[in-house]
């Protein structure tokens, strides 16, 4: 099994440095989003204080060229926190904090996608959106390889890994255990985790999560898992198709309610919605992967539980739709949907966003001009 070098270290050895009082000061870690829209960097600084609130977190920087961010001559990129959670590897009093960057000029990075997110959730902060999110992900080894496969081959056919359980069902469910109890020490909402249908892939659930708070919780979460794989030697996955074939794919369903929808009669405030998104289908493929709907090609098949990516489709309990009506809500007349086509490696932030624009904002037609990607 290819594991990393330094997952060969002595953790008790590590445990011992670990369990050595640290004072007064506290260890912060800042969390952003790097230059492929895709993966988290972190760096770690001291404040004097145990931080309280988001503002007592100050302002940081880093080298922006050396993360696809900036050219080398204007590098500097600034860290502004946004959302304060406890640290499970180091944790109390240490925290994490989900930045937003900022240029050099203090104007809103090209990869910054929060920054509008927040601002469009504020106009429809009185329907109290919901969110949920569902994130698959596949465990490989140091060599690309998945986790537990044969290491020249395939493991048997799909079938007995879905929520499966024993040695030759569940590959690698200590890291999925470890980042479960990690999310809930560091406040991150985690709603549940299961194994998915490919061995050695997984899912988590995030939510439900109003507004702004579904992207900083789900971020948070996918450092925490990056953060857990490293200690163990492995790596995270968010390829949404990481292996071609007759292997299933890894997506972000993303659940989505209002205060309407989830009021008595919501049900046809949810058909409502579903019917402005059946007008909108390429302009939600745009956003729902990092690469312009090019990543979500090789998963969104129509197999596979899937649907085509090239049309709309809706129903209840229709696991083969864009959109899912969950067979309880057809019950209960009310409650939310599912959009099944985002991406495992989506951003969350522009994912939220272009859900409230098209269902509650009613905009139509192409993407928003400030898409540049
Ligand atoms: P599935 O049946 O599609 O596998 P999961 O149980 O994996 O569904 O995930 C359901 C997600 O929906 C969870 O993240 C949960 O927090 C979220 N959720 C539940 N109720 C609501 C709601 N009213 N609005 C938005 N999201 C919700
Ligand atoms: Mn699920
Ligand atoms: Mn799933
Ligand atoms: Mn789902």
């Amino acid at each position: 099994m290819a594991t990393s070098a330094s997952a060969d270290l002595s953790k008790a050895v590590k445990q011992m440095y670990l369990d050595l009082p640290q004072g007064e000061k506290v260890q912060v870690t800042y969390v952003w989003i790097d230059g492929s829209g895709e993966h988290v960097r972190c760096k770690t600084r001291t404040l004097d204080n145990e931080p309280k609130t988001i503002e007592d977190i100050p302002e940081w920087n880093f080298d922006g060229s050396s993360t696809d961010q900036a050219e080398g001559s204007n590098s500097d990129m600034f860290l502004e926190p946004v959302a304060i959670f406890r640290d499970p590897f180091l944790r109390d009093p240490n925290k994490l904090v989900m930045c937003e960057v900022l240029k050099y000029n203090h104007k809103v990075a090209e990869t910054n996608l929060r920054n509008t997110c927040q601002r469009i959730m504020n106009m429809v902060a009185n329907e109290h959106p919901w969110f949920g999110m569902e994130q698959e992900y596949t465990i490989l080894g140091t060599d690309g390889h998945p986790f537990g496969w044969p290491s020249n081959g395939f493991p048997g056919p799909q079938g007995p890994y879905y929520c499966g359980v024993g040695a030759d069902k569940a590959y690698g469910r200590d890291i999925v255990e470890a980042h479960y109890r990690a999310c809930l020490y560091a406040g991150v909402k985690i709603a549940g985790t299961n194994a998915e249908v490919m061995p050695a892939q997984w899912e988590f659930q995030v939510g439900p999560c109003e507004g702004i708070d579904m992207g900083d919780h789900l971020w948070i979460a996918r450092f925490i898992l990056h953060r857990v794989c490293e200690d163990f030697g492995v790596i995270v996955s968010f390829d949404p198709k990481p292996i071609t074939g007759n292997w299933n794919g890894a997506g972000c369903h993303t659940n989505f309610s209002t205060q309407a929808m989830r009021e008595d009669g919501g049900l046809k405030v949810i058909e409502d919605a579903i019917e402005k998104l059946s007008k909108r289908h390429e302009y939600h493929i745009c956003i729902y992967d990092p690469k312009g709907g090019k990543d979500n090609a090789r998963r969104l098949t129509g197999f596979h539980e899937t649907s085509s990516i090239h049309e709309f489709s809706a129903g209840v309990a229709n696991r083969g739709a864009s959109i899912r009506i969950p067979r309880n809500v057809g019950q209960d007349q009310k409650g939310y949907f599912e959009d099944r086509r985002p991406s495992a490696n989506c951003d969350p932030y522009p994912v939220t966003e272009a859900l409230v624009r098209t269902c509650l904002l009613n905009e139509t037609g192409d993407r928003p001009a400030e898409y540049k990607n």
